[in-house]
């Protein structure tokens, strides 16, 4: 069976290692995962009054317009519902764009090291896709402007930037889009945007629809905690969300997760915990590696891109020793590298502890 010429040069998503399998092969009864940017601190309690509810409703496919989620979510942004479009998780919106927007010899640009799935699905639909090195974990806007020509269809910006965790400065993107031609569609990439300091919050979405070639992905994975019910969604021009509209599945998201999202957006207090608790923790975190000399990238996230003595899969299996799993970035063109996710502070003062006896080693 011959599949798409280029499936033979890919591989499929390398996830994280299970948390069991860790416990099983080093003996360990307790690990704390640090891999994969999730919430540590869970997700909204009101989850737990609302859902049960909902078993005896899971034979009917759920409504695909996700009409009470869409409704709670224009208001929240003050967007127009025609503006939104649902996903199973932002990852299936980035599928859905490059299938939408990308063919055999289209050409899209994005940062390096950046978010995998992006070249991944562009490459599935024959895209070129060209890189541009970050500096000191920034995208290089004006290289990725240089780099944009008459076959460019797609740019990606991710901001904050995983796995490096910094911010594309607001200012600096309002150029970019001054500057990017308007056949081009922009995809700004929000992941994270919860965890971006209250003061350096970008005010992108109040201008949404001004910019027709512009699209903004946010997701209920990272901070709302909601990464195993799998939604996300993108904020754009009508004419652009209908288009993705044709591409995407007709029961694409699930009337669980739909509803857990509602619920979980309805309570603002706990993002607002959530963002204090990381934000404090971060900060003694990086007092901890100031003091060991270790640096890392500026980070508006829920994780850091730490700069090790060492390669990033030694200090990897370093970690998965003492039973903690990080992410090591090596192979995303990050030598020496890991990407930790901020957990709870307990954990990340044992890590510290852990970190420092790895440090002293050689003394
Ligand atoms: C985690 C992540 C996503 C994907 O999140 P979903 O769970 O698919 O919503 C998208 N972009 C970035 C940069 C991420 O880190």
């Amino acid at each position: 069976m011959d599949g798409k010429q280029i499936l033979n040069q890919m591989a499929p998503y390398k996830q994280g290692k299970q948390m069991d399998d860790v416990k099983r092969e080093f003996g360990l009864t307790r690990i704390v995962k640090l891999a994969s940017n999730e919430n540590p601190f869970g997700h909204s309690q009101k989850l737990r009054d609302e859902l049960p509810e909902m078993l005896g409703q899971f034979e009917r496919y759920p409504d695909g317009h996700a009409a009470t989620l869409r409704k709670k979510l224009a208001a929240r942004l003050h967007v127009e519902e025609n503006q939104l479009v649902f996903g199973s998780g932002s990852d299936e919106l980035v599928q859905i764009i490059c299938r939408t927007f990308l063919y055999p010899n289209a050409k899209t640009v994005m940062a390096t090291p950046t978010f995998p799935q992006y070249s991944h699905h562009a490459l599935i639909e024959g895209a070129n896709v060209k890189e541009i090195p970050t500096k000191d974990g920034y995208h290089d806007l004006e290289s990725m402007l240089d780099a944009i020509d008459a076959n460019t269809k797609v740019v990606w910006l991710c901001s904050p930037n995983n796995p490096t965790g910094s911010i594309i400065p607001e200012d600096a993107f309002y150029s970019f889009m001054e500057h990017c031609p308007k056949d081009v569609l922009v995809v700004l990439d929000e992941a994270y945007y919860e965890y971006i300091d209250d003061e350096r919050k970008p005010t992108i979405l109040e201008n949404i629809s001004s910019y027709p070639n512009l699209l903004v992905l946010r997701t209920f994975s990272k901070a709302y905690g909601l990464a195993g019910l799998r939604v996300g969604y993108g904020i754009g021009n009508e004419d652009l969300i209908a288009k993705l509209d044709i591409v995407r599945g007709p029961f694409n998201t699930s009337i669980l997760a739909q509803k857990a999202a509602a619920i979980a957006l309805d309570d603002q207090q706990f993002i607002e915990e959530t963002y204090r608790m990381n934000r404090q923790i971060r900060t003694d975190f990086e007092r901890a590696l100031d003091k060991l000399g270790w640096s890392y990238d500026d980070s508006q996230t829920n994780f850091l891109l730490v700069h090790v003595p060492v390669s990033g899969e030694e200090m990897f299996t370093y970690l998965l020793k003492h039973g903690y799993i990080v992410r090591p970035c090596d192979g995303i063109g990050c030598p020496n590298t890991v990407r930790i996710t901020i957990g709870k502070k307990q954990d990340m003062e044992e890590l510290q502890t852990i970190l420092t006896a790895f440090s002293q080693q050689g003394d």
